[in-house]
């Protein structure tokens, strides 16, 4: 009955479930949203510790079962299912949002709660291990990234709960781990700039022989503005000491540095 590729994986342990709703902090005068209810575990958990509940779920199925199972109970008019993809869907206004979300989303629900506005107060998601490893990870460890930077900057991450796989049916391959990634600024413009950045260092990092390669092949027009481009980018970073640095090593203080330096040279990111 459930499907794979919806990235239906129950939560069926009502301890974990507990543990999750306590730890998220409810208020009773929450507005909460949860993305994917599936059968409704959570969701019920959630209707008795806050005010109301928006809950968005893909799988028209599961939308019939949710409604079937509040129906005539007390929770009915405090429950809103919208049937659709959270990815496309406009999202209502909430307090916070509590999510046993489809893993095959998970990078790009993260960054349309990070640039949803009004601000909520947190969003405690639970995600794949590594995924939740790769959000939380610092300058030098192996999962530091750009997923990292990018989510650091616009919000503080927290890592909540441990959750091995036996907590799910069917069980997921992988285990999982609950983290609170709390909208805390609002400067979207910045992620761009960092994912903008984070590609340049790669390149200049990379291999330099391609790159000549490159340019004794054709130096047309338009190569000679991005070589020319790619100098003004090298003169930026060596004037703050970045070139022979490897963009796995900045804190956010080095990016924000960085970022200012190719701001004053004209260069900006959007
Ligand atoms: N919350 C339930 C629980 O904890 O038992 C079910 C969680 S299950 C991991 C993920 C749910 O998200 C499934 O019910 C699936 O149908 C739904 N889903 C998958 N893709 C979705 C999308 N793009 N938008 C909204 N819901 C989606």
């Amino acid at each position: 009955p459930f499907h794979k590729s919806k990235g239906q994986h129950i939560l069926k342990n009502p301890l974990l479930i507990d543990s999750i709703i306590q730890k998220s902090g409810i208020k009773p005068t929450d507005v909460i949203l949860e993305i994917g209810p599936g059968t409704g575990n959570l969701t019920k958990k959630l209707l008795e510790a806050g005010k109301s509940v928006v809950a968005v779920e893909l799988d028209p199925r599961m939308v019939l079962e949710l409604q079937r199972r509040f129906q005539g109970t007390p929770y009915s008019n405090r429950l809103k299912v919208i049937q659709g993809d959270v990815l496309k869907c406009d999202l209502p206004y909430f307090d916070i949002c509590v999510a046993n979300i489809p893993y095959q989303i998970s990078s790009p629900l993260t960054f349309k709660l990070l640039s949803h506005r009004p601000l909520f107060r947190c969003a405690v998601i639970m995600f794949q291990r590594e995924f939740a490893m790769r959000l939380v990870a610092q300058p030098g460890d192996t999962l530091y990234c750009r997923l990292s930077v990018n989510t650091q900057l616009l919000a503080r991450v927290n890592h909540l709960l441990k959750v091995g796989r036996n907590n799910f049916r069917p069980p997921p391959k992988v285990d999982s781990s609950v983290l609170t990634p709390d909208g805390s600024s609002d400067d979207a413009e910045i992620s761009l700039c960092v994912s903008a950045l984070g590609d340049t260092l790669g390149d200049m990092s990379m291999d330099t022989d391609e790159v000549k390669d490159d340019d004794d092949v054709e130096m047309d027009d338009g190569d000679t503005k991005t070589s020319e481009f790619k100098d003004k980018v090298l003169s930026v970073l060596k004037l703050g000491g970045f070139e022979d640095k490897r963009s796995s090593k900045l804190t956010q203080a080095d990016f924000m540095h960085l970022l200012s330096l190719f701001n004053k040279a004209g260069i900006h990111f959007s």
